[in-house]
């Protein structure tokens, strides 16, 4: 009629008198400890009154109940609690009623493990939560110290290169942007460079003090700045020395620079006296690729050039020999 032993719990089905009609092997082991034969063949509640008074009437009235607590009396004399779901339905013109039964311990167990795992469940995603926090806290403070280790290098370089009174580049500057042009000038492209020398300037610090002599040099920085195009490199060479690189530049666009500095600098820079430098020029091809070598050349002929400027009485400019 039934096949009861397919359902997953505790089963009874009785007539509506109680009578039960058929069991199955869930129900079985349930109530009865040995044989089932010793079994009641009425629906076994431990407690009469409340079946009679309260589950039977709700039961025929509504068709129906769910989850009602009661005491299951087993063939041993042992009270199982149960929650209880029943149902009237009809069979064969006649009306039963079918009987689901949850053990209480069981489903408490089964609760208390299902609220084990879950407060388990919790706690581990908690932990995930606070190890996800310190990574991306790490993680912010990997890229601020990447960050900032970039920034340091890029100061450092830039440092490595400057001159610190005048913020003009300095020699390693120049070997660079020297040896940067050798890369990619073709042979018989012209440089120029003009090594500048103020004259007198031991006078000055001597008169006006040294710290009126390092604000001059920084003002003639400034000038020599203004001398230039952007593709020029302003150096400080040496004390009051400088050095202005002039790439694709021949003699005559070396002398127009040079020209300019005169002027520029022709503005009184320190009290009533006006400044002025000596300049040696030279100019060479890019045939000797090697860059120390060929900056040697340059320097040679410019100084030489800068000791007859500085011979034939100063503040002007004298072009060195090319090779
Ligand atoms: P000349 O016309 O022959 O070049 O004469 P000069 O006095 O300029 O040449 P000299 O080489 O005798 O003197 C250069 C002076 O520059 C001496 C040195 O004290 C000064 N000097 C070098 N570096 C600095 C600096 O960084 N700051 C200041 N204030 N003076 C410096
Ligand atoms: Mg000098
Ligand atoms: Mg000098």
């Amino acid at each position: 009629m039934f096949n009861l032993e397919r359902l997953p719990c505790p089963l009874l089905v009785t007539d509506c008198d109680g009578q039960i009609l058929h069991t199955n092997k869930d129900f079985i082991a349930l109530i009865a400890s040995e044989a089932h034969e010793s079994m009641d063949h009425y629906f076994p509640p431990a407690s009469r009154i409340f079946l009679q008074t309260y589950a039977w009437p709700m039961l025929l009235k509504n068709g129906e109940f769910t989850e009602i607590y009661m005491q299951l009396l087993a063939t041993d004399g042992q009270l199982i609690p149960v929650m209880t779901n029943a149902r009237v339905s009809e069979l064969e013109g006649k009306r039963i009623v079918i009987w689901l039964f949850f053990v209480a311990k069981e489903r408490q167990r089964f609760e208390a493990e299902l609220l084990k795992s879950r407060q388990h469940a919790e706690a581990t995603a908690m932990q995930l939560a606070k190890v996800n926090a310190e990574l991306e806290q790490a993680n912010a403070q990997l890229s601020q110290f990447a960050t900032k280790a970039r920034a340091d290098a890029d100061q450092f370089a830039h440092l490595s290169l400057t001159d610190p009174l005048t913020a003009l580049g300095n020699r390693r500057a120049l070997s660079l942007s020297i040896e940067q042009w050798l890369n990619t000038a073709s042979e018989d492209s012209l440089g120029s460079l003009l090594l500048i020398d103020i004259d007198y300037f031991k006078k000055i610090n001597d008169t006006f003090g040294h710290s009126e002599g390092d604000r001059v040099l920084c003002e003639l920085a400034k000038r020599l700045l203004e001398s230039v195009r952007t593709h020029d490199s302003a150096i400080r060479f040496g004390g009051e020395e400088f050095v202005l690189w002039l790439p694709y530049t021949d003699q005559d666009g070396a002398k127009l620079t040079a020209k300019r500095v005169h002027e520029n600098i022709s503005e009184k820079l320190v009290a009533d006296k006006k400044i002025t430098v000596s300049i040696g020029i030279s100019s060479f091809a890019a045939k000797e690729k090697e860059p120390e070598k060929f900056l040697e050349k340059l320097l040679k002929s410019a100084d030489a050039a800068l000791y007859e400027a500085k011979a034939s009485g100063r503040n002007r400019t004298v072009c060195g020999k090319t090779a």
